[in-house]
């Protein structure tokens, strides 16, 4: 199991409860490196004009890179800094994305991980 004093939790007195970092998730993205395969995305869109109709559009919500976006009553979707997590294609109700690992040495490199 993780000590969390390892993570850089502390304690500000004896007794006190354990007072967590603050994290700041773009600072943490913006460690990571990413080689565009340009004219080669990874995740296509299968039909666009599909999207118009889905009610939550969840990819614009649960993408942690926030490659998604609803915009001009559209989807637009820039791979630029996907983290390959493949949340985007499980949580798409209309089975509507085409979605496979960049060719090899392009993509995500994660510096922590
Ligand atoms: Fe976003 Fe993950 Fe989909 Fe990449 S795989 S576009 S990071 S949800």
């Amino acid at each position: 199991m993780t000590n969390p004093e390892t993570l850089g939790a502390k304690r500000t007195g004896a007794g006190d409860a354990l007072q967590l970092p603050e994290i700041n998730v773009e600072e943490k993205l913006f460690q990571n490196r990413y080689r565009v395969d340009a004219g080669h995305p990874h995740i296509r869109i299968i039909a666009p004009a599909a999207c118009e109709g889905c009610g939550l559009k969840p990819c614009t919500i649960c993408c942690p890179a926030g490659c998604w976006r609803f915009e001009d009553n559209k989807i637009e979707l820039v791979t630029d800094g996907c983290l390959e997590c493949g949340t985007c294609r499980i949580i798409c109700d209309l089975d509507n994305i085409d979605w496979n690992y960049p060719r090899g040495g392009f993509g995500i490199l994660f510096k922590f991980g």
